[in-house]
């Protein structure tokens, strides 16, 4: 292995070990077990001409005073969105980069970065101080829109649907990985009896993607917000509860993990169809 990548990731590995984690060790090992579950990926379909034009006009139905924000950022020129853009982000300065791909999952995305950008463009924000609830924003905002519209788009939601958990499953196993390093090198100071590069690659490739603009936070931590996004947004929807105004003390305060975990209901809603429920 390229000794220069792994010096990065031994440094990485020391610095990160001495890292809070959001969750308990027991919390983070049944959040694991819950998605990885081998799924068949689904392939988007290429039947939606203007993904751009059905995403605004959910929100200019269902949230007409974040669809005016959405309109202002469109106009100053602040959301680009477009096949030419190299990657979907949301900037800290409020800049919204929306990158279609020219299949039917862009409606997704749309609406996916679209609710990053109303979080960051509105006073009292959602997610206010914790930056690692962001996603559950956008899940919500996906889902609902999912739920508003179900039956429509041939195969787009258990297509995404499957998307997300394959991505989640690599997710939680970097996390497992990158735990194992932690706690190995806790123990032992060093972690050269356990190099695994395959293990190593999957912990930089996802760490680099996902992490870029999350200083504060490591890994383990920067992963998990993904899956528990799946989660805590799920059971929002189901729950019939508003995205509102501080939603990130919301979730500290009053959700059980565990409970979420436990709900049949919430299950459905992630997985694909109850064959998919075997592996829980
Ligand atoms: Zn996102």
């Amino acid at each position: 292995m390229d000794t220069g990548l792994l010096e990065k990731f031994k440094r990485k590995v020391e610095m990160e070990s001495t890292y809070n984690k959001l969750l308990s060790r027991k919390a983070i090992n049944t959040l694991i077990n819950y998605f990885d579950v081998d799924i068949e990926e689904i392939t988007y379909s290429n039947t939606i001409s203007n993904p751009k034009e059905l995403a605004l006009s959910y929100y200019q139905e269902y949230f007409p005073e974040y669809y005016k924000i959405i309109l202002d950022g469109i106009k100053t020129g602040k959301i680009k969105i477009g096949s030419d853009i190299e990657k979907s982000e949301v900037l800290e300065d409020g800049k919204c980069f929306i990158k279609l791909n020219n299949d039917d999952f862009d409606l997704i995305v749309i609406v996916h970065e679209l609710g990053h950008y109303i979080n960051n463009n509105i006073t009292s924000k959602f997610v206010q101080k914790h930056r690692i609830f962001g996603e559950v924003v956008s899940f919500y905002f996906e889902k609902d829109f999912e739920e508003k519209n179900i039956g429509k788009y041939g195969n787009l939601f258990s297509a995404r649907r499957s998307h997300r958990i394959l991505s989640e499953r690599k997710m939680i196993h970097a996390i497992k990985y990158m735990l194992e390093y932690e706690d190995y090198y806790l123990e032992h100071g060093n972690i050269d009896a356990i190099i695994d590069e395959k293990k190593i690659k999957l912990i930089l490739k996802l760490s680099s993607y996902h992490c870029i603009g999350y200083g504060e936070y490591d890994t383990v931590n920067t992963l998990l917000k993904y899956p528990l996004a799946n989660l805590i947004s799920s059971y929002m929807i189901i729950n019939d509860l508003e995205m509102k105004q501080n939603i990130d003390e919301y979730i500290i305060y009053n959700i059980d993990l565990f409970e979420l975990m436990e709900d049949e209901r919430i299950r459905k809603s992630i997985l694909i169809d109850e064959n998919l429920q075997k592996l829980a």
